[in-house]
């Protein structure tokens, strides 16, 4: 038996980075995955490969800000599946900017995608989750959600609010047995940071206080997300996993 067998999940940023290796480890365990993405074409590539490896993927085009995207792809997802069974709500944007150069537009759009987006999904979710009588919501937030890093001051307080926002979930929802969690990556290595992280004198201070003194592939966070996405973490609720190489300890 996999370890998420038959389990309908919807992974949003499914087409690039973590989102990619989130969609690809679930279902190569089991799952029928819907990644979602704004991204259409690598979008596609990701459900294309994972159905090439025998696994049960489709694709679906969403903005995470758009609740008119949301409803669509719940519907969807609800149409064809009849269910959903597990939101990973992963789409997340960063802009490295000290609290001092930080525009208002800049703020903005990262509130959009990162707490907003997150925000939608789940509402997007809960009546159907509350209709099956069990649910879990997997939020991916980061390390920046938990202590203080130079240079990102809207993306970590957008983490910081997804951390808080996982904790609100977890009390409004556990009467309906849906349980929300959050994950708190470190430095991943993703389009997202690949940038950040190719030029030598920017790493240190990206790594920061990594105890193990690298990088982590997205699948080391997909472990992670799959054991909160299985019925392994059954008792796991309201909690933060914290998948970071030591970056907190
Ligand atoms: P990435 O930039 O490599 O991929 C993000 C994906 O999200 C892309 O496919 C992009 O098209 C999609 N996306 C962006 N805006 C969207 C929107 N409005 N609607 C739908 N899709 C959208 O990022 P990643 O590094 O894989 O990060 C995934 C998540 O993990 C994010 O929430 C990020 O903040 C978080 N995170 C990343 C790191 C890291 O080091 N890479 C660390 C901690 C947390």
């Amino acid at each position: 038996m996999k370890r998420v067998q038959d389990k309908v999940v919807l992974v949003t940023g499914g087409a690039m980075g973590m989102g990619q290796a989130h969609s690809e480890l679930l279902a190569e365990q089991g799952a029928w995955v819907f990644a979602a993405d704004m991204n259409q074409e690598k979008g596609q590539a990701v459900v294309e490969g994972i159905r090439k490896k025998g696994g049960k993927a489709d694709f679906l085009k969403l903005d995470v800000t758009q609740e008119a995207d949301w409803n669509a792809a719940v519907a969807q997802i609800i149409e064809r599946a009849g269910r959903i069974d597990v939101l990973v709500n992963n789409a997340g944007i960063l802009i490295m900017k000290p609290v001092q150069d930080t525009t208002n537009d800049e703020w903005d759009r990262i509130f959009a995608v990162n707490v907003r987006g997150v925000f939608l999904g789940t509402r997007a979710v809960i009546p159907h989750m509350q209709k099956a009588g069990k649910g879990n919501i997997i939020n991916i937030s980061s390390i920046y959600g938990l202590v203080g890093a130079p240079s990102a001051a809207a993306y970590e307080a957008s983490k910081g609010a997804v951390r808080l926002f996982t904790k609100a979930c977890a009390v409004d929802l556990a009467p309906f047995n849906i349980r929300v969690n959050s994950i708190h990556p470190g430095v991943i290595e993703t389009p997202m940071t690949k940038d950040l992280l190719a030029i030598p004198e920017q790493r240190p201070a990206l790594l920061g206080p990594t105890l193990l003194q690298r990088p982590a592939q997205p699948i080391e966070v997909s472990q992670a997300v799959l054991f909160l996405a299985s019925d392994e973490s059954s008792f796991v609720h309201g909690a933060e996993l914290v998948v970071d190489g030591g970056y907190t300890a």
